[in-house]
């Protein structure tokens, strides 16, 4: 009934478009993109994520920039297709049915690929376990293990159900997945117990998984204590668990995942490295991340390369002729996104911003090593740099985990500032970030400003986001950045290479590179020097928008992780 498949891809988000509700920030995005470009490439390929009815959270933010949420209700039948389909998955001693809905990625020549997303929202399920899939990273541990039951073991289960048999390797993106290899052990083992454990089956599905890991610090990976794992999952998971060594007083999430993938990587080189270090003895390879061309390149710049690089929708390295683009015509094309991403925010955000001025841009979710309120660490600076240099105004998006009181915090801190530089600088916050968002401000603004705390920035993304459409980054030297840098002539970089880890004094240092940046080398080549500002613009699609994309990511993966 099916196409056949080889490649299941798992993740617990799962960015489509900005209305299906199901992602939250850079991991989800990151999965859409992917699962776009095998679209492309035509990798049999079938994915598998969370329905998540009522999405991450709605940000209202009021005049301090206090952030509270709202739920979010979108309408599944407006995206998706329900299937008939049924699998069923014990949680907590009960028998939890699944139902999966439908809705084909399709690619640049119409191959499609089927993404599956699995809900329990069903009369027949109890009320508690109705409501397990309907918060993105909501709840407690015990809810997030309840949605990674759903995901790992009931997603191998809706597969074989959809008559999904061929599947030679499953992909699981972040450690959310990592039960699957629960099911594949059951697959095996049919029916007797981990007593039928031995090195063949466990090298038999090693051969079947591949890793990503997308965090650089223990804190950031899934950890359940043994109470809720054995509330949880059956028994017999928890057993085989045990007999895998990978129970351990508690259950880790990436461990499990690296204990069991053949194939294990990082999504930077830096990030590669620091993974290996952390996890050390497992070998972790890296492949850097790229963003979808066709998805992120804007409107103008679409018509300008369909112009210029006729290719450049299904062969992503061509767009190294950027560079031969002439200069008047980058710039028009850049005005054109930048009047449009400036009116959207006088008109939503009540600012009375110019597009003749030079406009920086920030936004990300809003988690506190990610500095979203460096470039307020000295507003007499700032004010100076602004009268005397070049007029600046500045552009913000981002929602702080609903948990998140420190996220929270940046977001009020910069509410100050700005009040602060009222009748100045012009600074605003969007609230609401979402994929459409993303795309007017990579693309609308003249400087995308990144300053996280290394390592702590496995990839990033959204630069790349922004080199696709001619932006220049100004940008902490970490994740994908260490790789896409060449002072002057994709960016400018803020900080040191060799930084791997948080030392005294680094934020001061970090801000006063970013206004001596600013000041001596942006501005004065921004308004004195148009030309050779453009000169970098095309050099940041035709260096970075040519190799940061997921058309090269794919075709690594096809490589080294799924064929390899
Ligand atoms: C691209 C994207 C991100 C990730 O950006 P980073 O630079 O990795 O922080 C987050 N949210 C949305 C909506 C995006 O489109």
């Amino acid at each position: 009934m099916n196409e056949p498949r080889k490649i299941a891809y798992f993740s617990m988000e799962l960015g489509i478009c900005a209305d299906i509700r199901t992602y939250s920030g850079g991991l989800g995005v990151l999965a859409g993109d992917t699962v776009r470009a095998a679209a492309d490439l035509k990798v049999p390929m079938v994915a598998v994520c969370l329905l998540h009815r009522k999405g991450y959270c709605n940000q209202v933010l009021d005049a301090e920039g206090n952030q509270t949420e709202e739920p979010v209700d979108w309408v599944i039948e407006d995206f998706l297709e329900e299937l008939p389909a049924r699998a069923s998955v014990e949680i907590e001693g009960s028998e939890v049915r699944i139902r999966p809905w439908v809705r084909d990625v399709v690619g640049h020549s119409g191959f499609r690929i089927p993404v599956i997303f699995l809900d329990t929202d069903l009369p027949e399920n109890d009320d508690t376990h109705q409501g397990l899939i309907h918060h993105l990273y909501g709840g407690d541990l015990r809810y997030r293990l309840c949605q990674e039951t759903i995901l790992g073991i009931g997603g191998v289960r809706m597969l074989r159900e959809l008559d999904y048999d061929d599947i030679e390797r499953f992909h699981m993106n972040e450690g959310h997945a990592s039960l699957l290899t629960c099911e594949l052990f059951r697959e095996r083992l049919r029916d007797s117990g981990p007593e039928g454990l031995d090195d063949e089956t466990i090298e038999a599905v090693r051969r079947q998984c591949v890793f990503t890991t997308h965090t650089p610090v223990p804190a950031g990976h899934d950890k359940f204590p043994l109470d809720v794992v054995q509330g949880v999952l059956s028994e017999r998971n928890t057993d085989m668990l045990e007999a895998l060594s990978c129970l351990d007083g508690s259950l880790n999430m990436t461990y499990l995942a690296l204990h069991l993938s053949h194939y294990v990587n990082g999504v930077a080189k830096r990030h590669g490295e620091i993974s290996s270090l952390l996890f050390a003895p497992y070998a972790i390879d890296s492949i850097t991340n790229g963003v979808h061309a066709r998805t992120w390149v804007s409107p103008p710049f679409q018509d300008l390369l369909d112009q210029h690089i006729p290719t450049w929708r299904d062969d992503s390295y061509s767009l190294r002729n950027a560079v031969s683009i002439p200069n008047h015509e980058v710039w028009e094309a850049h005005d054109w996104a930048k009047q449009h991403l400036i009116h959207y925010v006088n008109r939503m955000a009540d600012a009375a911003m110019d597009p003749g001025v030079f406009t920086i841009g920030f936004a990300r979710r809003s988690a506190t090593y990610k500095r979203g309120d460096m470039l307020f660490d000295d507003l007499d600076r700032l004010r100076r740099i602004h009268d005397n240099v070049g007029r600046i105004q500045i552009i913000y998006a981002g929602k702080a985990h609903p948990q998140d009181d420190g996220g929270k915090e940046i977001i009020r801190s910069i509410f100050r500032a700005r009040a602060a530089l009222k009748d100045k600088i012009e600074v605003a916050y969007l609230a609401n970030y979402d994929i459409d968002l993303c795309k007017m401000m990579t693309s609308g603004v003249d400087l995308w400003l990144n300053t996280p705390e290394p390592p702590l920035e496995a990839s990033g993304t959204s630069g790349m986001k922004a080199a696709l459409n001619g932006v220049p980054s100004l940008s902490v030297l970490d994740g994908w950045w260490l790789e896409g840098w060449i002072e002057g002539t994709t960016g400018w970089c803020i900080g040191r290479a060799e930084r791997t880890s948080a030392e005294p004094g680094d934020r001061e240092k970090d801000a006063e590179m970013l206004y001596d940046k600013l000041e001596f080398l942006i501005l004065p080549l921004f308004y004195q020097d148009r030309d050779r500002f453009v000169d970098i613009m095309r050099h940041c699609i035709a260096l970075n928008g040519s190799f940061f994309n997921t058309q090269r990511m794919m075709a690594q993966y096809v490589l080294k992780a799924y064929f390899g």
